[in-house]
């Protein structure tokens, strides 16, 4: 057998150790029917961490983060904590992985399974067999770049209220080669094809963005096919015609604002995975944390109701692409395809059509059964 594949498991606050007990039933799955061996570590985070230790991540738990192959996460937040400082609010062990890991390339995948393709809001034809996956630049860009800041308008009378307000749009060559490569890289794990948005017919970082991509493109991956495409014309590609794409790299803001757009070309939000990779460690794999898209939805924790399959994604992209079991993946994948197709449906999923929703657990066993 091969090296145990090490996993820190955070299940987190609300529904996130609901979701998170089904992914480790998958887990136990691969090992018993698979031979896969995972080295697992269960840790705090968020506002469990906080009842705890009075703090949202402890140091201990921070640096066991840093050492495994894979962060998977739950959910952090909820009305409990609403009212505690911000240096202790749950969303800040969520900040503080993110940011001590430097997980600069952010993972939206927008994949549609037949079974739920009119819960999208394009028409069926549009979407059916869809699966692209969106890497979003996360740490730099115009949400980070200096100056910013609201100021008054110094000697200007034709600004009427007198400010100003500044963003910087900044990216600087290295950021851009290294997120280039991680969408190289999964591209190559996919269907090895990679589009790059940005503005470059208007903005100086879009310039500097395209050449950096092909550059890393040319040099250390001619056999990935790569296209550039301006950021608006992307925005309309996609609701236009989505299946044209495999992997889309850009920016913070543009990714911000795509990655949310493709993720309702699919429907629930109680499907959505999502993964968060860094610089590449001593074994060659990133760091990486594997978490769904969705909160901690309080309004439904503790009432056996959360659709578990966000989280069971976001483990099959561990799979995919922290421990290279593809093939793995898709199988996973595709008992979850199996399961909609048989009816299977937690309440988030019920359509007009009525029906009887199953638990989380009843949804888990569906899945391995499947
Ligand atoms: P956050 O600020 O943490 O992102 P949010 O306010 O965006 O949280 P979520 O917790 O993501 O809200 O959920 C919004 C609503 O969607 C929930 O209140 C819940 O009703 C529904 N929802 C979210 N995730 C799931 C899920 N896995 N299964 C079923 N319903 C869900
Ligand atoms: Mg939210």
């Amino acid at each position: 057998m091969s090296d145990p594949y090490s996993l820190l498991i955070l299940p987190g606050d609300g529904i996130g150790p609901e979701v998170m007990a089904e992914v480790v039933k998958v887990i136990g799955w691969f090992g018993t029917h698979r031979g896969m061996s995972f080295d697992i570590s269960q840790g705090l985070v968020g506002g469990a961490s906080y009842d705890t230790h009075g703090t949202p991540l402890t140091d201990d738990t921070m640096a066991l983060a840093q050492s495994v192959d894979a962060v998977l996460l739950g959910a952090v937040g909820g009305p409990k904590y609403d009212n505690l400082d911000f240096s202790v609010k749950p969303e800040r062990g969520l900040l503080r992985l993110r940011k001590e890991m430097d997980l600069y390339a952010n993972l939206r995948p927008a994949q549609c399974f037949d079974a739920l393709a009119d819960f999208s809001s394009l028409k069926r034809e549009v979407v059916a067999g869809l699966d692209i996956l969106i890497v979003r630049e996360l740490t730099s860009g115009i949400y980070f770049g200096e100056p910013r800041g609201i100021h008054a308008d110094g000697n200007n009378p034709g600004n009427e209220g007198g400010r100003v307000g500044i963003n910087t749009q900044r990216y600087t060559s290295g950021e851009i080669r290294r997120v280039a490569r991680s969408a190289f890289e999964l591209a190559r794990k996919r269907g090895n094809k990679v589009c790059s948005m940005e503005k470059a017919n208007v903005m100086e970082s879009g310039i500097l963005w395209r050449e950096e991509v092909q550059w890393v493109h040319d040099n250390e991956y001619p056999d990935v096919e790569l296209s550039h495409m301006y950021a608006d014309n992307g925005a309309m590609q996609l609701v236009r015609r989505p299946r044209q794409f495999d992997v889309i790299v850009t920016d913070n803001l543009f990714g911000d604002i795509l990655s949310d757009a493709a993720a309702m070309l699919t429907g629930s939000l109680g499907m959505l995975p999502s993964a968060s990779l860094g610089a590449p460690m001593a074994n060659g794999r990133p760091k990486a944390l594997y978490e769904p898209v969705h909160g901690s939805a309080p309004d439904i924790a503790g009432k056996a109701l959360a659709n578990p399959i966000a989280c069971i994604l976001s483990f099959a992209m561990a799979l995919r692409y922290s421990f290279d079991q593809g093939d793995a993946a898709a199988d996973l994948e595709r008992a979850v395809e199996t399961v909609l197709a048989q009816g299977a449906r937690t309440a988030d999923l019920m359509g007009p059509e009525g029906g009887t929703p199953i638990s989380t657990a009843a949804m888990g066993d569906r899945i391995l059964a499947a």
